[in-house]
């Protein structure tokens, strides 16, 4: 099983946070841009012909800020290139203020049946200081556009004088258009993009505080009947995103499009971050990749590892051993022995402790050093 992640780099603007391959300078392109993505689409299945696609991603940038037809072109040539299964989910990133019944209807014709809305936050002045394109309003209205689909949205925590009860205000509104699953981010304030300066300047929460904000949070969702089923992911029973799933699990996929990234045949390589670049290379039959690792040994144990830990379900110790051909528990005696004491153990299951999850990095990385 693998999954396809298909990347459209437009944007109506440019979010202050953002440092993400988002061009709303190049929207023009996109015409030619998609021409050259159906082209990636079947050159990438005649690389991998016996994948079989169980999960398709549109993200960005903003797929919805595009005509609809491209992005009903994208998933008609992945179902036509490569074996997707019946009941693949496929998922599509929403803007508010860049969707309307027409183009809804246009994504569920060719089978999208997972929405994942960008809200950010429930606050207007919140979202117009981060230079989002939409209002708390047009998010509503978009979910009502959507009554009944599987919706998910995004919460950015870490903004401007930014509480507990805000971020509770935003899940509340989340809550009210009916979505079902939640990815709660912390926002990194990236060298480069507008909020840096804010970052430079103080003007954003500390670590510790938007740490506490976390907990309040996750605590918050749990009474209103979300698991946290990985460090950021949050969703009702039935719900869990099989497309993050599959990353999580270290399972393959194939990324198409800018600055995409995949992993196949225990290969990982990206594609450029450029549009142009892009375009050029898949026009004269060139390879749009610009780095490509092939992970074997000690670093594909220390993803599998890192990646597992990520989750609330953690790592499964006789998976590993079965998929490495190796034991655990020997392997990485010193570190369990420093680092038990935040991590717990249930049969073959090892999982870092609830209260550790969000402080994760150390006790992961200590696996990294054995
Ligand atoms: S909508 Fe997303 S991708 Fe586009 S500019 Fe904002 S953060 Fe970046």
């Amino acid at each position: 099983m693998a999954g396809i992640y298909v990347h459209v780099p437009f944007c109506k603007q440019k979010c202050t946070y953002c440092d993400f391959a988002s061009f709303p300078r190049e929207i023009g392109k996109a015409e030619s841009y998609f021409a050259c993505l159906y082209r990636e689409i079947e050159g990438r299945a005649k690389q991998y012909p016996s994948k079989i696609i169980d999960t398709i991603y549109i993200g960005g940038g903003t797929p919805s800020v595009v005509d609809a037809k491209f992005i009903a072109g994208a998933i008609r040539q992945i179902k036509k290139c490569f074996t997707v299964k019946k009941d693949a989910e496929i998922t599509i990133e929403l803007n508010p203020g860049t969707v309307d019944q027409d183009k809804i209807k246009t994504y569920k014709s060719v089978g999208i049946n997972r929405f994942s809305l960008g809200l950010q936050t429930g606050f207007d002045d919140q979202l117009k200081r981060l230079n989002r394109v939409h209002t708390a309003k047009d998010f509503l209205l978009c979910c009502n556009m959507l009554k009944g689909e599987n919706l998910s949205a995004d919460i950015l925590l870490g903004l401007h004088d930014q509480d507990l009860e805000q971020v509770k205000k935003s899940v509340d509104l989340a809550l009210a258009g009916g979505v079902k699953h939640l990815s709660v981010y912390a926002l990194t304030p990236e060298v480069g993009t507008p909020i840096y300066t804010d970052y430079l300047n103080g003007e954003l929460l500390s670590d510790d505080e938007v740490a506490d904000i976390y907990d309040g949070i996750r605590e918050y969702l749990k009474e209103k009947g979300f698991d946290r089923y990985e460090v950021s992911n949050f969703a009702k029973d039935g719900y869990y995103s099989k497309h993050n799933m599959n990353y999580w699990r270290r399972g393959e996929y194939i990324g198409v499009g800018v600055s995409a990234s995949s992993f196949c045949d225990g290969r990982r390589f990206t594609n450029t971050f450029s549009v142009d670049e892009y375009m050029n290379a898949v026009i004269y039959n060139k390879s749009p990749e610009i780095s490509s690792d092939v992970i074997e040994g000690d670093d594909a144990k220390f993803e599998f590892i890192m990646l597992a830990l990520r989750t609330t379900k953690g790592l499964n110790v006789k998976e590993y051993n079965k998929l490495f051909d190796a034991d655990f528990d020997i392997e990485y005696k010193t570190v369990l022995d420093k680092k038990m004491r935040f991590m717990e153990r249930d049969g073959e299951n090892l999982k870092i402790k609830d209260e550790y999850l969000y402080v994760q990095n150390d006790i992961i990385l200590a696996f990294m050093k054995n």
